[in-house]
């Protein structure tokens, strides 16, 4: 029978070990000196022919059990296997466990960058004389909160996620949003997560209060010291932002750490010309003290200014590279580190995850805009082309699962073949649209920056597992 390796990564640790990630299974596999050989032998297109193979080996009784071992485990198939069916999709209607609501649709800041106001922004232009209510109102946020509940069916615990324009400016839906949420949950026995990006201009004392008392998972995004946050984090008048929202992230971050809340995260959009990320992550956690640090390539054409070019991610990636080894370093010795991307990255190979869908968007989460609308998610709302029905009308299921189908990685092309597939699969919707003006098309632009991250992922991964495997039980339960 001929036999071939199925689709994979093989990498090595810094001791040599040979590892293989095997992409139908998404499993991390160590590797024997036989075993290394025997993944790599017969990875050929055509295929090896089995007995061959076992018959010219010095120890064929050996041979034969490795092989037997490695075709149990996936990692070699028969050539001629016939694939499972392709693009399944769940049981439809998947039940809501997320629901992103843009509160506001404007800010008070004017960030170079910013797809709310550049040419990124996918929003329907309002017709002549067609007015856009700007901030949600209180009913629109309670109606929200409705929709959410019945919309989850079986699930324990569903997440509330604000997001703006700037959230903050639309407080009082927020706490209207919070408080009908707490009624309605206990009286339907579920549990309910916040979460909210903010941009900390408005962080008032009784705002961090309510923040901290409803055990928010707070995202603030900050591009670094002074001198980054003004480079394009800057106000109406082009004056930085800096100075302004500085002493309210430590009153927010003191509160909570007093009140021993979730962890606050800061979100670094990297933009041409930006200081090293390895700079920036020690100075937002160790001078601001924020827990985690993630960090998000600036979604730009590459006619910007601003934008990274292949050279910038490039160093891009030698940077996160030099910052994994200050996560090594940590995870050896037990502690967390705080670099998201690659702590989200970690569990994902952990937990074996194997995505059909870039993201939860359309899925189990949708976003709702200002007026009630409902979208893919928060960058979708606005957009009449990619409108999913109104929390008060309901989900339109037919256009939500035909998108789910069309938006499966099986249907592209290109992903088919690619070892990243169940960590990708095929990228952020909003940038493919942004890009080749269709949302289920793979994000073919930033392959290299993603397989070179995964890359990164599974030599860590493998690394952390050598130096102290216990590291990984904190990713067994969540
Ligand atoms: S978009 Fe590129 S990196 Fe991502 S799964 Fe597809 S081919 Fe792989
Ligand atoms: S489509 Fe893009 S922006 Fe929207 S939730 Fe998914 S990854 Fe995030």
């Amino acid at each position: 029978m001929r036999l071939r390796t199925v689709l994979h990564r093989r990498f090595h640790d810094e001791h040599g070990t040979a590892f293989v990630y095997v992409t139908p299974s998404a499993a991390i596999l160590a590797l024997d000196g036989l075993a290394g050989q025997l993944v790599a032998g017969f990875d050929v297109p055509d295929g090896v022919d089995d007995a061959d193979f076992v018959a010219q080996h010095a120890d064929p009784a050996e041979a034969r059990r490795a092989l037997g071992d490695l075709v149990d485990l996936g990692v070699i198939r028969p050539v001629d296997e016939v694939r499972p069916p392709a693009a399944q999709l769940p049981p439809m209607p998947f039940p809501l466990a997320t629901l992103v609501l843009n509160v506001t649709n404007k800010c008070n800041l004017s960030c170079t960058y910013c797809y709310e106001y550049g040419a990124d922004k996918i929003a329907t232009p309002a017709a002549p004389g067609e007015k856009r209510v700007s901030r949600m109102t209180e009913d629109t946020a309670r109606q929200s909160i409705d929709f959410l509940l019945r919309s989850s069916a079986e699930r324990p615990q569903v997440s509330i996620t604000f997001f703006g324009g700037e959230t903050l400016l639309n407080f009082p839906a927020i706490r209207a949003a919070v408080d009908y949420a707490e009624q309605q949950a206990k009286a339907v026995r579920k549990r309910v997560h916040y979460s909210l990006t903010t941009n900390a201009t408005l962080l008032t004392d009784e705002v961090i209060d309510f923040l901290t008392t409803h055990r928010f998972g707070i995202t603030i995004s900050i591009d670094g010291d002074a001198g980054e946050q003004d480079r394009h984090r800057v106000w109406k008048s082009g004056a930085g932002s800096f100075a302004d929202m500085e002493p309210r992230i430590r009153k927010l971050i003191a509160t909570n750490k007093e009140r021993k809340g979730r962890p606050i995260g800061a979100r670094v959009t990297v933009t041409r010309g930006a200081k090293s990320v390895i700079d920036t992550y020690r100075f937002l956690t160790g001078d601001l003290g924020f827990d985690e640090v993630g960090f998000a390539p600036v979604t730009a054409g590459p006619d910007r200014t601003w934008a990274l070019g292949d050279q910038g991610y490039e160093n891009l990636l030698a940077e996160f590279s030099t910052l994994a080894e200050d996560y090594v370093a940590a995870a050896a010795a037990g502690r967390a580190h705080g670099f998201a991307n690659l702590g989200d990255l970690l569990r994902e190979l952990h937990q074996g995850i194997h995505k059909a869908h870039p993201c939860g968007a359309g899925l189990g989460l949708l976003g709702v805009s200002t007026e009630g609308e409902l979208g893919l998610c928060h960058r979708f709302v606005e957009s009449k082309d990619h409108a999913l029905g109104s929390v008060r009308k309901g989900l339109d299921e037919g256009k939500r699962t035909a998108f789910l189908e069309q938006a499966h990685v099986d249907h592209k092309t290109d992903c088919r073949v690619c070892f990243a597939k169940p960590l990708c699969a095929g990228g952020c919707y909003h940038e493919a649209h942004v890009r080749y003006g269709d949302a289920t098309r793979a994000n073919l632009h930033y392959c290299e920056w993603i397989r070179g991250f995964v890359d990164l992922g599974l030599k860590t991964y493998a690394r952390i597992l050598r130096a102290n495997p216990k590291f990984f039980a904190r990713y067994e339960s969540s």
